[in-house]
């Protein structure tokens, strides 16, 4: 019997190593899957998931730009998915799609296991920069903004109304939207979360080194060449700690994992393995 299959959506989508990572899950705990990657722009993403699931697709990631999208062609999505206005995560259910989102508590996860988040504690005490207001800011917003994370959020998006937006529907007191171009105002965060996709294109970012101290965890959601312009940034403003998605790439993928399959992978050996194959240098700063 041929393997159910399961996909990412996106656009680009030929340097995602989603298909890997679920290969190596599998490996790990013997279960045969068929994982590809669907390129899709925001036209085509409608008709090739209907396609998909034709050919007996049965779950599906959704990458940029398509979260959004993804969400409005759920039937039945998961309350935090609802709450986030964005999903990564598609399971087949009968003859309609349901979602969920796991960005959230694949960067929590992630913070806490390879950042000292929750180990030191100090994550109470932390002050944090949210930079994006996309599907990926939206989900790791909510999940930051949960009581007990954090002691303040802010959040700042070049078109500012989308963070206003996005702190107005988390409405939590510790919580505020700040515009880009006042950031030089906004004082110094422990940690700087870079959530936009500048860094797939061209587009320099326009940041205050005031944001960081030599202390600050300057954290870019997207790995490869795409997280060098802020993380050489970062270093060059003399931040102390720089991270890349990478761990929560693989974190997000072990909870979409354990929602179709209902297992749970060893995250550690498949990062580590990741890793080896691509080390964080950032060099020119
Ligand atoms: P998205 O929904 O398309 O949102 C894009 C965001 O980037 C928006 O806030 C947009 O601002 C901002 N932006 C785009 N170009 C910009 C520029 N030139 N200057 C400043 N801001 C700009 O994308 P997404 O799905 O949230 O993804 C965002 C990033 O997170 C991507 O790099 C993606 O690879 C990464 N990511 C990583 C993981 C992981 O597991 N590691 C998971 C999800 C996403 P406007 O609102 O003004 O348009």
């Amino acid at each position: 019997m041929p393997a159910p299959r399961y996909a990412v959506f996106g656009q680009p989508i030929a340097h995602s190593l989603s298909p890997r990572i679920h290969a190596m899950f599998g490996a790990q705990l013997g279960i045969a899957i068929d994982y590809r990657a669907i390129e899709a722009g925001r036209e085509e993403f409608s008709a090739r998931l209907e396609a998909f699931a034709r050919d007996g697709g049965c779950g599906a990631n959704v990458t940029l730009p398509l979260k959004r999208d993804a969400l409005a062609l759920c039937a039945a999505v998961s309350d935090h998915a609802l709450r986030c206005g964005s999903v990564n995560t598609l399971i087949r259910d009968g003859a309609a799609w349901r979602g969920d989102s796991t960005d959230g508590a694949g960067l929590l996860i992630d913070l806490d296991l390879r950042h000292g988040f929750e180990a030191t504690g100090c994550g109470r005490n932390w002050r944090c920069l949210l930079l994006g207001a996309g599907g990926a800011a939206r989900a790791v917003a909510f999940a930051l903004a949960d009581p007990g994370v954090l002691e303040a959020l802010v959040i700042a998006n070049r078109t500012h109304e989308r963070a206003r937006e996005l702190a107005a529907a988390i409405g939590a007191a510790n919580v505020e939207a700040v515009d880009w171009r006042a950031l030089g105002d906004a004082g110094a965060f422990d940690i700087v979360l870079h959530a936009t996709s500048a860094g797939h294109g061209d587009a320099s970012l326009s940041l205050p080194r005031s944001i960081i101290t030599d202390r600050s965890l300057c954290y870019d959601l997207s790995y490869g060449e795409a997280a060098l312009p802020f993380l050489r940034w970062a270093k060059a403003a003399g931040a102390g700690y720089l991270a890349d998605g990478l761990g929560m790439l693989v974190e997000q993928a072990a909870e979409s994992f354990f929602i179709w399959h209902g297992r749970a992978p060893d995250t550690a050996r498949v990062f580590d393995a990741l890793r080896r194959e691509r080390p964080l240098a950032i060099v020119g700063a």
